[in-house]
């Protein structure tokens, strides 16, 4: 059981929303705007919002970077407008875990929002630079560039090492191509540039190297990358 946030300003769907998720076991707590999320956020302890952009008072993306900065970890579900890829775009740079579009099905918004709790409850899912060296336990080596993965070692180019640092600095999240080759450019001594579509070589090649690791880099098409705990 999880305690959940739903944020939507239609009532219809808003009460939709709660008998599913209070069928399937949850503790629900409603805002209908902006104003009153804010509010419950800051005066109860959540698992999970589900958050629609399209709210008035304060809108769903100022929601979102208030409580990003007091909560970084809860995990978010944005539901978004027919066509709003901007929208789209803008939360999950905002911090939004995932999205879903309307119209969409209750059991698909369950399903996803089973998926984010789940990620949010692994501890793999947020592996510490500096955490312990336990069995299993992930740990990034900046000199020689390499992962500890438990006793044993992968090493990595200085550009594999730069996409995992920041796949696993936004485990969970989306990371777009352009954060990738941002964050690329911004290597020192590296005047070369990386094309666009030598990302997608540089991804296949760190995924085969982490085949020992408990890591999957998923696609998520159009948008990016996102890295998520998988097995044991
Ligand atoms: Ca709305």
């Amino acid at each position: 059981m999880a305690h959940l946030l739903i944020v939507e300003d239609d009532e219809l769907l808003r009460d939709g929303l709660s008998a599913q998720l209070m069928q399937a076991g949850h503790r629900i707590t409603l805002a209908e705007d902006g104003h009153v999320a804010l509010e419950r956020l800051r005066t109860e302890s959540f698992d999970g919002v589900v958050l629609d952009l399209g709210l008035p008072r304060v809108d769903g993306l100022a929601v979102l970077r208030g409580l990003r900065e007091r909560l970084p970890a809860l995990p978010v579900l944005v539901l978004t407008a027919r066509d709003g890829v901007e929208d789209r775009v803008a939360g999950l740079n905002a911090g939004a875990d995932d999205y879903l579009t309307k119209p969409f099905s209750l059991q698909e918004l369950q399903a996803r929002l089973q998926a984010l709790l789940r990620r949010a409850n692994l501890p793999a899912a947020n592996p510490s630079p500096t955490g312990p060296a336990g069995s299993g336990a992930l740990r990034l080596e900046v000199h020689p560039p390499r992962l500890w993965v438990g006793a044993d070692a992968v090493d990595l180019t200085l550009r594999e090492w730069t996409l995992l640092d920041l796949l696993m600095r936004h485990s969970g999240q989306v990371v777009s191509r352009e954060d990738v080759l941002a964050a690329w450019q911004a290597e020192p001594g590296d005047t070369s540039g990386v094309a666009s579509n030598a990302l997608e070589v540089y991804v296949h090649r760190l995924r085969r190297k982490l085949a020992g690791a408990p890591l999957n880099i998923r696609n998520i098409r159009g948008l990016g990358y996102m890295l998520e705990a998988s097995g044991p």
